[in-house]
């Protein structure tokens, strides 16, 4: 543990999984209190055991991050009960289902650009009024390599991440002077419950991960650093920024 986000709080959505696991536990070892949101319970109660088992504050708090009531009331419980939000790493999506532009379902497009575009506003939406109030803070969405490049079979979840590239950028604008850094990652293939469900969907090839210039897969804790990273201080002039976390893949 370090203390360099000694006294601060972070919230982190998705986090009862995954890359928002990670980095609910990377806010602690930094010295934040966390909270973790999530609308998996048992997921999500685990990752706040697991950071005060390693001597770090959390509480999880359930929260369906594609309606507006639940986002506000999970900013006011944060709030009751830290006092402050400081670091918000908007992370939680869904990948769905895999289909061309053609015969996508449009029960399918609904779901994954509500839950992963309208739910990351939302979450900014509401976080942003609370760091105006306090003079500042630091906003990380999870964007994706495929909000940058296509990928074929996924059109809503490319879309999705491309609005949140683009949401990313707008809201940077308007808050820089009010103190509020907003950007996003943009991870590349990352070894997940999500990228496990992908790769076991008919067409799906995994020979295809073989071509990543750094030779694997990613990890969680990979994109997590770069999360950390950029709502310290050492990035304090980093705004509207996509931090690609790839292994090379967009670089080709
Ligand atoms: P994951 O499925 O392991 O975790 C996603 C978490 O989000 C889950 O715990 C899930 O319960 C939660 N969630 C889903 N819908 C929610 C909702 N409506 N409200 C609250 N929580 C909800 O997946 P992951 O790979 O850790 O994905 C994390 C983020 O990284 C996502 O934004 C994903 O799109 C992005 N991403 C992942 C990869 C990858 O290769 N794994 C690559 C690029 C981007």
């Amino acid at each position: 543990m370090t203390s360099q986000f000694h006294g601060k709080v972070a919230l982190v959505t998705g986090a009862a999984s995954g890359i928002g696991r990670a980095s609910a536990l990377a806010f602690a070892r930094e010295g934040a209190r966390v909270v973790v949101a999530d609308i998996q319970v048992a997921g999500g109660e685990e990752t706040a055991q697991m950071i005060t088992s390693m001597g770090g504050e959390a509480l999880f708090i359930k929260a369906d991050i594609s309606k507006a009531a639940e986002v506000e009331e999970l900013i006011r419980q944060t709030v009751t009960h830290y006092g402050r939000l400081d670091f918000a790493h908007n992370n939680a999506a869904v990948e769905g289902i895999i289909a061309p532009t053609a015969d996508y379902p449009e029960d399918d497009w609904d779901r994954t650009i509500t839950t992963n575009l309208k739910g990351t506003w939302l979450c900014m939406k509401y976080e942003i009024r609370q760091m105006l109030q306090q003079g500042g803070g630091a906003i990380v969405n999870t964007a994706s390599v495929v909000g940058l490049v296509g990928a074929p079979g996924l059109p809503a979840y490319c879309a999705a991440k491309g609005g949140v590239v683009q949401l990313t950028k707008a809201a940077a604008i308007e808050y820089a002077k009010a103190g509020i850094r907003i950007n996003a990652v943009c991870p590349g293939s990352i070894y997940t419950p999500m990228l496990e469900r992908l790769l076991a969907q008919p067409g799906v090839e995994a020979s295809a991960l073989a071509t990543l210039p750094i030779g694997r897969i990613g990890t969680p804790e990979e994109v997590a650093g770069a999360v950390v990273w950029l709502c310290s201080a050492a990035a304090s002039y980093v705004i509207g920024h996509l931090m690609v976390v790839d292994g090379g893949l967009v670089a080709q």
